[in-house]
């Protein structure tokens, strides 16, 4: 959403030029191992995957910055001992997609069409010049599987949620699959209305997801988690959808439903903070699946 992704650059240029303790926060990058040839990256930004494969490294999803792409880039070489060979990007927003232009240009990037239509549409002053040699070059609607350096890969479009376009990376020899932000952890999701993104559909969405095969699921954001952690984020999507339903069929306007007690199922949730909120928080959901079921809101894209 065009806010807090303003939020975010804004905060991310003073903690640059203030440097010091602000920077270190953006600097640390956490690593989780989740097998040999996997590992989770964790920072400023969304959570990035990278998978070691006999034919180089696969790295999906770049973080907020050029600068922070460039610490992925050198992190994955560390962890795999080989170069990125293929970047994915889970969707179109600016915290999984910014890292990308410190990877080589030519690298093979993927991702769905409806994120590469967004990032042109939607993100289009940011992917000019050199970074514009780092967007996604290969794109598909529904279903693509990899066969790459021994591993099989399925990148699959689910439906919408968290935008119309996003996409799920299933590892399959390690049953893991990356949700990018179709999965949020303990925090509440953005729902980006404006491109395509649906708390009606998403809980639909995320019944497609069950049908394959995995059993840990690392989130856009929040920790790795397994089938019965992405139960729950569903149930609370379920009765936040349910919630905008019932305002827009009894007519109760925004603020009540902004103030209802009925949503119970972000018991635990946290705002996400990058230093400080980006107003992702109980206010901001209930108020996502009002303007949605009362087409309070224009599509952008
Ligand atoms: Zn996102």
């Amino acid at each position: 959403m065009k806010t807090w992704q303003t939020i975010v650059l804004v905060l991310v240029t003073l903690a640059v030029l203030s440097g010091g303790y602000v920077f270190l926060q953006i600097r640390t990058i956490e690593v989780e191992r989740l097998s040999d040839d996997l590992h989770v990256l964790r920072g400023f930004g969304g959570n990035s995957a990278v998978l070691r494969t006999d034919a180089g490294t696969v790295v999906v999803d770049t973080m907020t910055l050029p600068m922070m792409g460039g610490w992925i880039r050198e992190l994955a070489r560390e962890l795999t001992g080989a170069d990125t060979v293929l970047l994915i990007n889970t969707h179109y927003h600016l915290d999984h997609t910014h890292g990308n232009p410190a990877f080589e240009p030519g690298t093979r990037i993927l991702s769905t069409e409806r994120t590469l239509s967004h990032l042109l549409a939607l993100d289009s002053e940011f992917w000019t010049g050199d970074a514009a040699k780092l967007m996604p070059n290969e794109t598909f609607t529904d279903r693509q599987t990899l066969q790459i350096g021994g591993k099989t890969i399925e990148l699959i479009h689910p439906g919408p949620g968290h935008t119309d376009g996003d996409l799920v990376v299933i590892f399959t020899s390690e049953k893991v699959i990356h949700m990018g932000d179709l999965a949020f952890i303990g925090h509440y999701p953005n729902i980006d209305l404006e491109a395509g993104g649906t708390v009606r559909g998403w809980p639909a969405t995320l019944e497609q997801v069950f049908t394959l095969e995995f059993e840990s699921v690392i989130p856009g954001h929040g920790p790795t988690t397994d089938r019965n952690g992405l139960r729950q984020f569903q149930t609370f999507l379920s009765e936040l959808a349910e919630i905008g339903r019932q305002a827009a069929d009894e007519g109760i306007g925004l603020e009540d439903t902004i103030a209802s007690d009925r949503l119970t199922a972000d018991a635990g949730y946290e705002p996400i903070r990058l230093i400080v909120s980006l107003g992702l928080d109980r206010e901001f959901v209930l108020q996502r699946a009002w303007e949605e079921a009362t087409g309070n809101f224009t599509r952008a894209n």
